[in-house]
């Protein structure tokens, strides 16, 4: 029997009602502030995503599924949304009539990470993303706009964790006293960093090898390294989350694997998942827009990881059962034609019905009705035919009443109605 790809998994019935729910919140809170959807493609020119999240990273560097169509084009299963969103933003001018945009997105992310509990080689992403505001308020806003979703989906537990990686301007003096620090710096590296610390030394701050976590102890901090704008901005948002009285943790490892963030960066974390803790991360990058080719507009966003949230989440596979309002029971050739019919009619009255088609007995069928929660159940047999009225079964009550043929879907609607 063939299985799935290692790394991947099918989300099934049962389980995809809670997703399902996930994204109706995070849409409906988003709309509310204005955001609206975009849905880039899940395949983009590999370049696209080297340019953005940066060469020297992780995911760029081994995660990503690359490659060639048939016509020698580098192509790539999107490992992350912004970079598709920002190309889309750039490409059709969105910034054109007003820069100050806002976008959500979801579907789909692929990376070839080593596969473990919380983590998937495909696994499913809601991004927002705002363009064309400098203003702190606007990373303070995302944050909040996390945490207001998490509680409506009853996630236990959650910390918002932030930190600001500063700008062009200041973080390359940090960089330097950095790399000065891991070259003196006694104790062992693993070979990752050993790697990060010539080509991408933030990286070596979030490692969590327990001996480069001691090496790092005694690092330099970046907070210590923040240009006046980009520390009175850091300031305004921590004043802003206090002011919504969101609790927060100033991390200071937190530089996330991505090289375009600038300024802020922010994750919500969970004790719930071990490891895997991260639910949502995300950040600042003001210069994305222009280092794709586009003007230069500033920008911020997150990913929430549904898979991980679906994990977590207080609400469970039973506060989204779908059992039937009805479940139409036929016996016979001619009752079930007209059984159909309304069935077919009920169903497309916005009734949730069943029937089953395979000519069971009476006894077989009221089992399958209790099997699947139905509340109530039409029996339509060759007899209730003759005398012209079927019957309807309170499943609950066991209150059986009749209903006279001409009226079925019309009563049946009734009775919903007024349930
Ligand atoms: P990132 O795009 O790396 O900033 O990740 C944002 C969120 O996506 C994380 O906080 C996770 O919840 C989720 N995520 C990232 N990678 C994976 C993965 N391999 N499997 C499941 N969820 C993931």
């Amino acid at each position: 029997m063939i299985q799935l790809i290692r790394g991947f998994k099918d989300i099934l019935p049962g389980e995809v009602e809670l997703w399902q729910h996930i994204e109706k919140t995070a849409r409906g809170l988003f709309e509310n502030f204005g955001f609206r959807e975009i849905r880039p493609p899940i395949l983009e020119y590999t370049e696209l995503f080297a340019r953005s999240i940066g060469q020297d990273t992780d995911i760029v560097e081994k995660e990503m599924y690359t490659f060639s169509d048939r016509k020698e084009e580098l192509i790539t299963l999107r490992p992350e949304a912004t970079a598709s969103v920002v190309r889309s933003y750039i490409q059709h001018k969105l910034y054109a009539k007003d820069p100050v945009r806002k976008f959500y997105t979801i579907g789909p992310m692929f990376r070839r990470e080593r596969p473990q509990k919380g983590r998937y080689r495909q696994f499913y992403q809601i991004n927002a993303e705002v363009f064309g505001s400098e203003s702190p308020l606007v990373d303070a806003h995302l944050i909040f706009l996390l945490v207001t979703l998490f509680s409506r989906l009853s996630v236990p537990d959650t910390e918002a964790h932030i930190n600001s990686l500063g700008c062009p301007i200041c973080r390359p003096k940090f960089k330097e006293a950095l790399v000065d620090y891991l070259s003196s710096a006694t104790g062992t590296l693993c070979s990752d960093c050993l790697r990060r610390r010539e080509r991408n030394p933030l990286r070596v701050l979030d490692c969590k090898v327990p001996s480069c976590r001691e090496v790092m102890a005694g690092a330099p901090s970046l907070a210590d390294f923040l240009c006046p704008e980009c520390s009175s901005h850091f300031s305004m948002v921590k004043e802003s989350l206090e002011r919504l009285q969101i609790p927060f943790v100033i991390d200071k490892r937190l530089v996330r694997g991505l090289d375009y963030y600038t300024r802020t960066t922010f994750e919500i974390q969970t004790t719930f998942l071990g490891a895997q803790n991260a639910v949502a991360g995300g950040g600042r990058y003001d210069g994305l827009v222009k280092a794709l080719g586009g003007p230069d507009i500033p920008a911020a966003g997150f990913a929430i990881g549904i898979d991980r949230l679906a994990e977590i989440s207080g609400l469970n596979k039973n506060d989204f059962e779908a059992n039937p309002d009805i479940f139409v029971a036929a016996m016979g050739e001619e009752s079930t034609k007209k059984a159909f019919e309304w069935s077919c009619a009920l169903g497309r009255e916005g009734i949730r019905t069943e029937m089953d088609f395979s000519g069971k007995s009476l006894k077989g069928l009221m089992k399958r009705a209790d099997k699947l929660g139905a509340a109530r159940v039409l029996i339509v047999g060759e007899k209730e035919m003759q005398d012209g009225s079927v019957i309807l079964r309170n499943m609950a009550t066991k209150e059986q009443t009749s209903i006279p043929m001409a009226r079925v879907v019309q009563a049946i609607q009734e009775l919903f109605k007024k349930d």
